[in-house]
């Protein structure tokens, strides 16, 4: 009888959030693949963040009668990329397959994927050359953000690009080891290094149900690519500070001229305006600084990134053994 090896060569790792209306599409559509290419050695890892629907239960049921599915029960929901972390943490693959559960991108490219990391990747990360169904806001705001992101870090975050990869085995190790909590799991990836490559793909539209990624969490989201791996923000005070400087230097010239060559200056406008203007930068730079050291404070917290209610699997992990 055919055994599940202590390392299977994959690990398919998928974060789910109310997804109970792609579940068995997913499902049957990532076990063909992993099974036509991976035979018996392989686990697909569904994490389910909290979900209120019957994902859970679902998740359950499979990984009950399919001895490749494991479970993972997140104590609440974490939000996508702690979750996407929880089953990093439980994968023991060889290389290490993150999908999203909606099947935007397709598991059936799999086979080409693996072929670009035998050239000698460590990842090889999906790059939407389209992507269907999305809205034009969505669009644009995702075009935004790669651009202005990648003007910001210094290390280079490739654009158009998802959480869609393989990775190999001691990539994972190393985002294992890395304890930040505000997780921007690509970025990460893209600073650990080795060799990565691109693979360009469709994006398809979701299979059934609406995006988790409303307009609050993509701002969120936003702000912890950019926090996590970029200072600019903050020396951006400075660079202000030093202009809105010369420009004042330079209006109080203005005023002193205006003085001498024409008498007392009526201006009570311009001063309740250069007011209002100065306390709002004043305010947005206390923001910016807000968010770093909210995050900090957070971080020195140090509390675990995520709680684990269940781990589900039918055989447990067992070494290999005799036919
Ligand atoms: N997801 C999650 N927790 C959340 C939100 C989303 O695990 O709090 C999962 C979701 O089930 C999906 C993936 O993260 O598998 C990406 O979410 P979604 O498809 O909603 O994002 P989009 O593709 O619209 O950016
Ligand atoms: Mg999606």
């Amino acid at each position: 009888m055919a055994t599940i090896s202590q390392q299977p060569r994959l690990s398919v790792v998928i974060p789910i959030y109310n997804e109970e209306a792609c579940l068995d599409t997913l499902l049957q559509r990532v076990s063909t693949v992993c099974r036509t290419h991976f035979s018996t050695s392989y686990e697909i890892i569904l994490v389910n963040d909290g979900s209120s629907d019957a994902s859970w239960s679902m998740i359950a049921a499979a990984a009950d009668r399919d001895q490749h599915i494991v479970g993972v029960n997140l104590s609440r929901n974490h939000g996508h990329q702690l979750a996407l972390s929880a089953g990093l943490q439980v994968s023991t693959g060889e290389t290490i397959f993150i999908l999203d559960a909606d099947l935007q991108d397709p598991p059936e490219l799999l086979p080409q994927m693996l072929e670009k990391m035998g050239e000698g990747y460590d990842v090889v990360y999906g790059q939407r050359i389209s992507r269907a169904g999305e809205s034009r806001f969505k669009l644009l705001t995702a075009t935004l953000f790669y651009r202005t992101l990648q003007r910001m870090v210094d290390i280079s975050i490739p654009p158009d690009t998802g959480d869609f990869r393989l990775i190999s085995r001691r990539v994972v190790d190393h985002l294992n080891a890395m304890p930040e909590r505000f997780r921007f799991v690509r970025g990460m990836i893209s600073w650990i290094g080795f060799r990565q490559a691109a693979f360009p793909y469709h994006r398809d539209s979701r299979l059934a149900g609406t995006t988790h990624y409303p307009l609050r969490k993509m701002i969120s989201f936003a702000l912890d690519a950019v926090t996590s791996f970029s200072i600019l923000p903050l020396r951006f005070a400075s660079h202000l500070g030093v202009m809105l400087g010369i420009t004042g230097l330079a209006s109080l010239g203005w005023v002193g001229w205006s003085y001498i060559s024409a008498g007392a200056i009526a201006g009570w406008t311009s001063l309740a305006a250069l007011i209002l203007i100065m306390g709002s930068i004043q305010l947005m730079l206390l923001g910016i600084f807000g968010e770093y050291l909210g995050r900090m404070y957070m971080e020195t917290k140090q509390r675990p990134l995520f709680f684990v209610q269940e781990i589900r699997r039918s055989t447990p992990m067992a070494p290999e053994e005799e036919n």
